[in-house]
């Protein structure tokens, strides 16, 4: 039931709750369903908003010459959510578009309940061209996408005071997709005070409810739209008249609608809010680092562990810090079977059979340049030499393309032809359709999880946090969380240097020596040499990682710094 207490409302394009439940594309929606997990725990008067997408993102194949194929997911609502006794109309391109919306409870380790409402625009009476708009997550164009946002802005404002949530203090803008939610305060204001215009008055008043996430420095994260396709959606709305919260050179801006009437603006990492403040010199903006909600995130084998030793460490994720004091041997024994869960489940999707002793590097996020996931083979000699000289190596790979991302598609058909290539030494296995269920056997089954974005691109990352919790540690660039997570040799390592700025080429020759490098002296020699010091390396990577890099921090420096004060 709608309460009257509930005091924030988190609004994201994307929530991942369940990895068959296909309302999340990658990152961000992780987060989302993370950040309304630890609300749950730590109970937080909080609702969710987010759109119903009835055929997903995309359920990924990759053909036999190693190119991704795009399928609608297939899916039903019901088996899921719970249909909620509402209709509301938003108006988008002079027709009037009925909304109704389907819930998720998210329960909380003491039983607190978060409703997650997902907006649903295929009602019967609707246009034909407005059924399907809330069909695909991220699918479309820019005339699709504006459309999208209107319904997640506008319509969740509306559904949320349909339902009788009248009081919220806060509404939380989970990336620019939602700044719409703006216009709407705005409106509200307009009508109870009957206002012809928005003034300075209104914009301090509604500034004071909103807060913003930025989550990258990527420009295509960054949604723009022409002002004359504004207007053919939203028509002369009155906020609309204040251009200089949005606009420059005829077109909205998403990010500056957020960032100038929001109290509270933060980037998802302590680089990611320098590298934001410098992207918008003219705005105050902060940084909480990004977790993961760290039961869900804890595979069985690791989670029966902590019960064991570190009882309490659901309810409050700090004592996860105590992993310091579990016996060794449990923490490798522990790891052996999440290791083998990983391989069992490789076995049925592939056919491949690998072998537990052998050294074994997880690599999976969305597929997409940046993100260089074939670095490791821009010397596929030095790699062999490598595995010849200290032991053999396992890869396995996960990820997703955008649709649109031809770069990014090669670069999976590039591993895919490699990994037919390479022989028993040497494996590589890209494993299809990348979902929470794979994200939490690849992060917890391999022994090392490698990123090697290209700096500063990366805001956060939060996969190497899910490795964390199950001890295993990462080999990354220091981007994002890991310059803030990674203490060299004892949480795990990294790779090159912190200096960028370089030409693309240059820097990706030096991270890839620097690759090597590491595999070489460092990361493989502790794995088949040193096993102890390997074991006391995953106990760091609990103990420090685990213990803060996770939502219940997060949410706590949530409440301080933005949501309530
Ligand atoms: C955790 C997760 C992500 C985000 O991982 P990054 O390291 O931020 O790229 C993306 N997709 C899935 C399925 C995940 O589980």
């Amino acid at each position: 039931m709608p309460s009257k207490d509930t005091a924030v409302a988190y609004f994201s394009m994307e929530i991942g709750l369940e990895p068959k439940l296909p309302t999340y594309s990658g990152g961000l929606g992780v987060l989302a369903g993370d950040t309304i997990r630890a609300a749950a725990d730590l109970k937080v008067p909080m609702a969710a908003v987010s759109l119903l997408y009835r055929k997903g993102y995309f359920y990924q194949k990759i053909d036999t010459s190693g190119w991704q194929e795009e399928e609608p997911m297939q899916w039903s609502p019901a088996d899921f959510l719970k249909k909620v006794d509402v209709s509301i109309v938003v108006v988008a391109e002079g027709r009037d578009i009925k909304l109704t919306a389907w819930r998720y409870d998210v329960k909380g380790v003491t039983g607190f309940e978060v409703p997650v409402f997902f907006l649903d625009a295929d009602v019967e009476g609707n246009h034909a061209d407005d059924r399907p708009l809330t069909d695909y997550l991220y699918g479309g164009d820019a005339d699709m996408r504006i459309r999208q946002e209107v319904l997640l802005g506008i319509g969740g404002i509306k559904l949320l005071r349909a339902l009788g949530y009248g009081g919220i203090k806060r509404f939380h803008m989970n990336e620019g997709h939602a700044a719409f939610l703006i216009l709407e305060l705005f409106e509200e204001r307009m009508r109870a005070l009957n206002k012809q215009a928005v003034d300075d008055e209104d914009i301090r008043e509604v500034k004071k409810q909103c807060v913003f996430t930025t989550h990258t420095p990527v420009p295509a994260g960054h949604d723009r739209f022409p002002l004359d396709l504004v207007h053919r959606v939203l028509g002369k709305a009155k906020p609309l008249e204040r251009q200089d919260l949005f606009c420059c050179d005829g077109v909205l801006n998403m990010t500056h609608l957020a960032l100038n009437v929001s109290h509270y603006v933060n980037g998802v990492a302590k680089k990611h809010g320098e590298v934001s403040k410098q992207m918008f010199p003219h705005y105050v903006i902060d940084s909480i680092t990004n977790g993961v909600h760290a039961a869900s995130w804890t595979s069985q084998p690791f989670q029966q562990l902590y019960d064991e030793y570190l009882p309490g460490w659901r309810e409050d994720n700090f004592h996860l810090r105590y992993a310091l004091n579990i016996p060794r041997g449990d923490i490798w024994d522990t790891h052996k079977k999440a290791k083998q869960q990983l391989f069992d489940k490789i076995r049925e999707k592939t056919g491949n059979v690998l072998d537990p002793e052998v050294f074994t590097i997880g690599f999976a996020r969305r597929a997409t340049a940046y993100k260089r996931a074939d670095l490791i083979f821009d010397d596929i000699e030095r790699l062999k030499s490598i595995v010849t000289k200290i032991g053999p190596l396992q890869i396995i790979y996960g990820g997703k393309a955008h649709p649109k991302d031809e770069p990014g598609k090669k670069i999976i058909q590039r591993i895919c032809q490699l990994a037919a290539q390479l022989n028993e030494k040497l494996k590589v296995i890209y494993l299809f359709n990348y979902d929470m269920e794979l994200g939490l056997l690849l992060t917890s089954g391999v022994d090392i999880w490698l990123n090697n974005p290209e700096p500063p691109l990366e805001a956060s990352g939060t996969s190497g946090m899910k490795a964390a919790l199950n001890g295993v540690p990462s080999l990354s660039v220091l981007d994002g969380w890991w310059i803030e997570g990674c203490i060299e040799g004892l949480t795990g390592w990294s790779i090159g240097d912190f200096e960028h700025g370089e030409d693309q080429g240059v820097r990706r020759r030096k991270d890839a020596e620097s690759l090597y490098e590491k595999l070489e002296k460092s990361v493989m020699p502790t794995y088949y040499t040193k096993q102890q010091r390997f074991i006391t390396i995953m106990a760091h990577a609990m103990a420090l990682n685990g213990s803060f890099f996770n939502t219940h921090r997060m949410m706590q420096e949530y409440i301080a710094k933005a949501y309530f004060f």
